[in-house]
């Protein structure tokens, strides 16, 4: 059984002396900061020049250079995006990290894999969390929380764990209840959902949507059907809520029948889709993802944003643009 830890597991006096910074102000470090401030603990901004210092600045906090707030705090939460975190940790982090500090990442996937190595003598924790950053700020205020993947990667203090807790409880995750996964766990799953789930999902909602406009019906209306109208998220939502199977009831009795009664010709399309499945994952787990992405960094993103381009020029993406301010859906409003 995973081991779950809620406020009640944690310490909030244990960093009240210690001073924090969160290293960028961005989606996560700004709900994060706001977060552990309203906790009462004593929180610093490192931050580059740019719109997001200002915010942080109009937002009351005291703001450096990344490298300054680093050498001033002895807390520190690691909060840029991926892909840049290796250049700035070693740039401006770690020359200033003292034996005893505490580093702090949201997302395990650079100490997993060998791109970020925080030296002998320091805690090294993880608390990532299941949500999006103002999903953390909305839910802190709430007083709901929201859950995250935790974990001591490194106890250099020998007091790591019961810092993480603190930490996760100032930042409102023990709240909903925080499990415990190694950083590789972590960045794994996460890898996953992206490389695995999304895709075949994506793949799914391709083939129904490419069989109901080959079989003559408007490109409109079968998107509404399957996914626009906020029906299937409605019903995902409450699946959340009751459980998948139980939220069959909400359906009627033709809908159940149908469901339950065709599932069985998919079915052998499961071993097939567990193989793919099970190539990516161990493409993440054995690192050759990460070192494929980290390689020939300025050719990935020229693919990357080829890549984009057929995609927004793909019939799906102008069907769906049109469905979308035909229902004045979302930010198609127009208002
Ligand atoms: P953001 O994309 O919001 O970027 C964070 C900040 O980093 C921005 O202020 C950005 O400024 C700044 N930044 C960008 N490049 C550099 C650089 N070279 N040097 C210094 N600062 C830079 O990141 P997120 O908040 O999305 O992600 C932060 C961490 O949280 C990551 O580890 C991520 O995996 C993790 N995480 C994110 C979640 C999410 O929902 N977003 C969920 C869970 C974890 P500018 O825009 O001006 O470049």
């Amino acid at each position: 059984m995973a081991t779950i830890y809620y406020d009640d597991d944690a310490n909030p006096e244990v960093l009240r002396s210690e001073t924090v910074a969160v290293l960028a102000y961005g989606n996560q470090g700004r709900s994060q900061a706001l977060n552990l401030r309203d906790s009462g603990l004593n929180v610093i901004v490192g931050n580059i020049e740019d719109e997001y210092r200002e915010r942080a600045r109009s937002e009351g906090f005291e703001v450096f250079p990344i490298a300054e707030a680093a050498e001033r705090a002895n807390v520190l939460l690691l909060l840029t995006p991926d892909e840049v975190m290796p250049e700035v940790y070693d740039k401006d982090v770690a020359p200033y990290l003292r034996e005893g500090d505490l580093l702090d990442f949201a997302s395990g996937y650079n100490v997993a894999f060998d791109l970020i190595r925080p030296p002998e003598g320091i805690d090294v924790v993880l608390v990532a969390p299941r949500m999006i950053g103002p999903g953390v700020r909305d839910t802190y205020v709430s007083g709901e929380g929201y859950p995250s993947f935790v974990s001591v990667h490194q106890d250099g203090t020998g007091r790591a764990r019961e810092r993480l807790l603190s930490l996760a409880r100032a930042l409102g995750s023990t709240r909903a209840g925080c499990i415990e996964m190694s950083m590789h766990d972590e960045a794994s799953l996460d890898l996953f959902t992206e490389q695995a789930f999304g895709p075949a999902f994506g793949r799914v909602l391709t083939s129904a949507v490419e069989t109901l406009v080959n079989a003559g019906y408007p490109p409109e209306a079968v998107l509404l059907e399957l996914f626009l109208s906020g029906e299937l998220a409605y019903s995902f939502e409450k699946g959340r809520e009751v459980g998948m199977a139980a939220q069959h009831e909400y359906h009627s009795h033709t809908s159940q029948y149908g469901t339950i009664t065709r599932a069985a010709k998919f079915m052998e399309l499961g071993p097939s889709i567990s193989a793919v499945m099970e190539e990516v994952l161990e493409g993440i787990r054995s690192g050759a993802f990460a070192k494929e992405w980290s390689t020939n960094r300025d050719e990935k993103l020229q693919l990357l944003e080829k890549a984009k381009e057929i995609r927004d020029g793909h019939h799906m993406a102008r069907w769906e643009d049109a469905t979308r301010r035909a229902f004045r859906i979302g930010d198609a409003r127009g208002d």
